[in-house]
C-alpha cells in the first residue's frame, strides 16, 4: 500500500538541441541584468559563447571552477560576483561548475541558471559541497537549487566518451539508490526507471557514434530524470561509500561511482527486491547488479578500483571508515560483507548473484 510524502522541488527546464540560444531570454525571465558566467578553465570557449549570446547582459566569465569546490575558489567567485555587480550566475559545465554556482548562491541567494554538459545531475538538487582543509562538507539548502536549467545535447558532443560513460553510470547510481530510498515515492520511482532506461540506450548509442545527437539527447534526458531523483530522496550505501572513497583516497568521482555501483547493488539485492526488479527491467537484464556490471563492461569503463589508483592495502581502512559513520541502508551495513564488497569493487570481479 502507498505511504509516502512528496514535496516537489521545481526548476524551470528548457530542453532541446540548440536550446543554449535561449539563454538571454532566460536571464530576462529571472528579471536579472548582469549574469556572471562560471566554467572550468577547460570550458572557457563554451563560456565565452554564452557571454557573446548574452551581450550586454554578460558580467564576464569566471573560469576557475574546480572539482569538489575548494572554499578558496568559492570565496574568490563570491567576491568577483559582488565586484562586477552580478545579479545572476550562469554555470556552464559539469557538477564542479554547477557546484561553484551553488557555493555563490548559498551565501548570496543569487539565482543560478545551470547549463549542464555532463550527466552528473547536480543541477537538479539542492545539495551543495565545499572542501576546506581537505575535508568535503555537504549540505542541503533550497537556495542553491538552480532556478532554470538549460539542457542542450549539442553541448555534450564534446564530452569525451570515457567521461560520458562514467558520468552516465554516476547518474544511473542516483536513480538506482532512489528506487530503494527510505523516503522514496512513486513519482521518483517512475523517473528513476525511465532515467536508467534512457541512459542505458543513450550510452550504447554514443558508443556506436559519439556524435549521435539523438543518443546524446537520451543521455541528457536520463541525467535530468536521475538528477531529480537525487534531489528528492535520500541515498544509501553506494553514495556514502563513494563519498568515503573519493574523499579519503582521492579517487575520481564519476569513475568511482561507475565501478562500485554493481557491487553495492549486489549487497542490497535481497533487501530491496522491487527496486532491483525495476533496475533490471530498465536495463533489459535479469539482474540489477549484473545488468549494471555488464553495461560497464560493454562501455569499457575501468573495471576495478585498482585501475583508478586505489591500493589493496587501503581496503581495510576504507572498510573501517565506511563503518564508522552509520547511516540508513535497506540492508544493515556489516563488516564482513562490506569488506568483500570492497574487495570485489577493487578487483573488478563479477558481482555475486
Ligand atoms: P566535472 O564537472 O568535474 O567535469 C570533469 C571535466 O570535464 C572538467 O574538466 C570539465 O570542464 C570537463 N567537461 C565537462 N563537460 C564537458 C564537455 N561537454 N566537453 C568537454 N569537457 C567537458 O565532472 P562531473 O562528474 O560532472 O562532476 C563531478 C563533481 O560534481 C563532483 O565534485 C561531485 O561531488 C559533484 N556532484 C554534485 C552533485 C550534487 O547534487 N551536489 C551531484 C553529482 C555530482
Amino acid at each position: 500500500m502507498y505511504d509516502f510524502v512528496y514535496t516537489p522541488q521545481s526548476s524551470r527546464v528548457i530542453f532541446g538541441a540548440g536550446a543554449l540560444a535561449r539563454v538571454a531570454d532566460e536571464v530576462h525571465a529571472l528579471g536579472a541584468k548582469k549574469a556572471l558566467i562560471l566554467c572550468t578553465p577547460e570550458q572557457e570557449a563554451q563560456a565565452m559563447k554564452v557571454s557573446d549570446l548574452l551581450g550586454p547582459l554578460s558580467a564576464g566569465v569566471f573560469a576557475e571552477a574546480k572539482m569538489h569546490v575548494p572554499i578558496e575558489t568559492a570565496r574568490r567567485a563570491r567576491d568577483h560576483a559582488r565586484s562586477v555587480g552580478a545579479d545572476c550566475a550562469v554555470a556552464i559545465g559539469g557538477g564542479s561548475t554547477v557546484g561553484l554556482g551553488k557555493a555563490i548562491a548559498l551565501e548570496s541567494s543569487l539565482p543560478i541558471i545551470a547549463i549542464p554538459t555532463t550527466y552528473a545531475g547536480s543541477e537538479m538538487t539542492p545539495i551543495y559541497g565545499l572542501t576546506e582543509d581537505g575535508l568535503k562538507r555537504t549540505g542541503r539548502d533550497p537556495r542553491v537549487l538552480p532556478k532554470t536549467v538549460i539542457y542542450d545535447p549539442m553541448l555534450s558532443l564534446s564530452l569525451p566518451l570515457g567521461l560520458s560513460f562514467v558520468s552516465g553510470l554516476n547518474a544511473i547510481a542516483h536513480a538506482a539508490e532512489g528506487l530503494y530510498a527510505r523516503d522514496g515515492n512513486p513519482i521518483m520511482s517512475l523517473m528513476a526507471e525511465d532515467g536508467i532506461r534512457a541512459l542505458a540506450a543513450g550510452l550504447r548509442g554514443i558508443k556506436t557514434d559519439p556524435r549521435n545527437l539523438s543518443a546524446r539527447g537520451d543521455c541528457l534526458y536520463g541525467a535530468w530524470m536521475c538528477g531529480s531523483v537525487l534531489g528528492h530522496v535520500g541515498m544509501a550505501l553506494h553514495h556514502k561509500l563513494c563519498h568515503t572513497l573519493g574523499g579519503s583516497f582521492n579517487l575520481p568521482h564519476a569513475e568511482t561511482h561507475a565501478i562500485v555501483l554493481p557491487h553495492a547493488l549486489a549487497y542490497n539485492s535481497d533487501a530491496a527486491p522491487d527496486a532491483m526488479l525495476r533496475i533490471a527491467r530498465a536495463l533489459g537484464s535479469e539482474s540489477a547488479a549484473l545488468g549494471v556490471f555488464e553495461l560497464g563492461r560493454e562501455l569499457e569503463i575501468p573495471s576495478g578500483l585498482r585501475e583508478i589508483g586505489m591500493k589493496e592495502s587501503d581496503l581495510d581502512r576504507a572498510c573501517e571508515l565506511a563503518l564508522s559513520n552509520p547511516y540508513w541502508n535497506p540492508r544493515p551495513i556489516e563488516r564482513e560483507p562490506l569488506r568483500s564488497l570492497l574487495q570485489g569493487a577493487w578487483s573488478g570481479s563479477r558481482p555475486p548473484m
